[in-house]
């Protein structure tokens, strides 16, 4: 009899700043869910956010992030996020250039991992309101490295030019 996979909550922030970006960011979610070994447990509202980093010019990104539990190991996580990102024409040409879809992600568990393929905790997210806000939405209690998710957003350089759209999109 085989052992199956420990379950393991991990968070992953979406972004889109081209193209059809609310579509995109509803079907990126039921993409990431759609596999036996990745299910949803909670999602943010959608934040609109100025690009941080970058080429200058870019248009505004949609932002979420959401929660889901998961068989995957860390590294099959990340090619399965990633493998979304292709789905939806994802081109890295220019580091924080603009893109059709950004799939990160933040926490794995309780795992700290850094090597060349992934890093978790994400090493810029405690200082991302785009990442933070929606999290805070989503999920009051969350803490990152031991801090309040939401006293971290309250901190980022990025929260004043944080805007809160209507409401969650369609995952269906
Ligand atoms: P940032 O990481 O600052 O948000 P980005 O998301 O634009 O930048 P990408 O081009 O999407 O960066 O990814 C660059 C590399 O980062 C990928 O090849 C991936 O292996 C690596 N990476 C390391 N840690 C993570 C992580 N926690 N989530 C997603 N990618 C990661
Ligand atoms: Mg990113
Ligand atoms: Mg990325």
């Amino acid at each position: 009899m085989s052992a199956s996979a420990p379950l393991v909550r991990a968070v992953l922030a979406l972004g889109s700043n081209l193209g059809e970006r609310e579509d995109t960011l509803s079907s990126a979610v039921a993409e990431l869910t759609a596999p036996d070994s990745v299910r949803l447990l909670r999602s943010s509202p959608v934040v609109a956010t100025k690009p941080v980093g970058g080429p200058g010019g870019q248009p505004d990104f949609l932002n979420m992030v959401i929660e889901v539990e998961t068989s995957l190991d860390p590294y099959a996580l990340l090619a399965h996020c990633h493998s979304v990102e292709h789905s939806h024409q994802r081109v890295r040409e220019v580091r924080w250039g603009a893109r059709t879809l950004d799939v990160d992600i933040i926490t794995y568990g309780d795992l700290v991992n850094d090597d060349e393929t992934l890093t978790v905790p994400h090493p810029r997210a405690a200082q991302r309101a785009f990442v933070l806000h929606p999290w805070r939405l989503m999920d009051p209690a969350a803490t990152l490295g031991g801090v309040a998710v939401a006293e971290l957003a309250e901190q980022a350089a990025d929260m004043a030019d944080i805007r809160e759209l209507a409401g969650p999109p369609e995952t269906d």
